[in-house]
């Protein structure tokens, strides 16, 4: 999720990021954006220094503060190019700062960086979790070294729920984050795709992978 006001630096981040083939969120208001990383939990906020009302420095203090969010990984965005600034900036708990204006090789570099850092399977080719393996490149799936089909929805939400395993994530969160596009797709549309996804990943072993929180949502365990 980027947090700026400034709508060129947005559309571009969000152009270059897009074509990394990472989903961008944006916002411009910083109270507003508090609210919407409730809702979707990003993996990453490239959040500037210099905002209306909320500033950046204080929004990185409230997450880091927050039990649920401390975990997600921050870059700051500065205009700053002060010693003293960059200081105040990782002292407030941001992971990683960039100084504009930045290259947006640079900024890709970096981000994939900090990902690769604090969660590995976000950002690798192959991520396994037990004897669950999902090959991004080729887009497959095994499990016990045996290849399990999957349809792309259910790919989809597999490769999502992999990212963070043991974490329950709700309804609201797998809608924002697999069916963006998708204004009209109602729970029971998801419950079907994660009964789906749940035959196909547990035929023939003992272990059920999916697991139901009730009235939480689901997660990968
Ligand atoms: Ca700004």
């Amino acid at each position: 999720m980027i947090i700026e006001d400034e709508e060129s630096i947005v559309t571009l981040v969000k152009y270059n990021l897009e074509k990394e083939g990472y989903k961008v969120f944006s916002n411009s208001n910083g109270e507003k954006a508090l609210e919407h990383i409730k809702e979707i939990a990003p993996d990453l906020i490239l959040l500037d220094w210099m905002l209306p009302n909320l500033s950046g420095i204080e929004i990185c203090k409230i997450l880091k503060t927050e039990k649920k969010h401390k975990h997600i990984p921050i870059i700051m965005l500065t205009a700053k190019g002060e010693e003293e600034d960059k200081i105040r900036g990782l002292n407030s708990g941001a992971d990683d700062y960039i100084t504009k204006p930045f290259s947006h090789k640079e900024l890709i570099a970096r981000v994939n960086a900090l990902l690769r850092r604090v969660n590995p399977s976000v950002s690798e080719d192959i991520v396994e979790y037990e004897d669950l393996k999902v090959d991004r490149i080729e887009r497959k799936v095994f499990r016990e070294k045996k290849e399990i089909k999957l349809g792309p929805t259910e790919f989809k939400l597999l490769n999502f729920l992999i990212k963070n395993p043991k974490r329950v994530y709700s309804r609201e969160q797998l809608l924002e984050n697999i069916w963006s596009d998708n204004i009209n797709v109602e729970n029971r549309t998801i419950d079907v795709h994660i009964r789906r996804l749940r035959q196909a990943i547990n035929i023939n072993s003992k272990k059920n992978y999916i697991r139901t929180v009730r009235s939480a949502g689901y997660a990968l365990d």
